[in-house]
């Protein structure tokens, strides 16, 4: 079965080429190109993810969201322009899945969906625990904040958990060191930025020294990726 994916977003011809390429995914797509409108959607419709423009006419994304939230906990991806950090810390707030921001590489959202789908996916099935993330014999268990290898413990500190933390829930995604910074350090993190590459080190020196395989990638000129 497909899953349904609804854009709300005002410029057409950016909802268009979204909508193309997903249906050529195999997503059923509906749009719409206006806040109200595109409640009124998501309310009644089954949808399986939403992407959320943020400025809107009729109601604003965040305020779409915010309605969303009220009743439901459907995947929210929200599209972002670039440097409207307080877009994003609001929505993440709000309960948003996850943002993009615009313009965008299609490949990432297309990969961003499928992160926000298989969660959803493995939320939804009580057999499964989402609490554990895995790259191979590495597992890292969030509830009870430990991380192994082949059930053997390999001690970290608090940051270096959350590093590989967003390394392992974006797995096979790579990450851009900005990116990390945000979402490990947060968006008003005013230090050094080699502070990924630093942290990346530790975490080699941790695990990929430790067990003999190279568990965290570099991507030249990119960013670091787990596969
Ligand atoms: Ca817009």
């Amino acid at each position: 079965m497909s899953d349904r994916i609804l854009i709300i977003e005002d410029e057409e011809k950016i909802a268009r080429f979204i909508e193309l390429e997903l249906a050529h995914e195999g997503y059923k797509i509906q749009k719409s190109f206006n806040g109200r409108e595109g409640l009124e959607m998501v309310e009644n419709g089954h949808f399986d993810l939403v992407l959320l423009d943020i400025m809107l006419p009729e109601l604003n994304g965040l305020e779409v969201l915010r309605r969303i939230r009220r009743t439901s906990e459907i995947p929210v991806i929200m599209l972002t322009a670039r440097d409207a950090v307080m877009d994003k810390v609001s929505g993440l707030d709000m309960g948003a899945d996850d943002y993009i921001t615009k313009p965008f590489a299609i490949e990432e959202l297309l990969a961003r969906i499928r992160v926000c789908l298989k969660r959803k996916h493995i939320e939804t099935a009580p057999e499964e625990n989402s609490y554990i993330l895995k790259a191979g014999r590495l597992s890292l268990d969030k509830s009870s904040h430990q991380v192994s290898y082949d059930g053997k413990p390999i001690e970290l500190t608090n940051r270096e958990f959350i590093l590989l933390e967003v390394l392992l829930e974006n797995r096979s995604i790579v990450l851009s060191r900005d990116t990390l910074l945000e979402r490990v350090w947060g968006f008003d993190y005013m230090g050094e930025t080699n502070v990924v590459d630093v942290y990346i080190h530790y975490l080699r020196n941790k695990i990929d020294d430790t067990v003999g395989e190279k568990i965290i990638e570099t991507v030249r000129g990119v960013g670091y990726m787990i596969k």
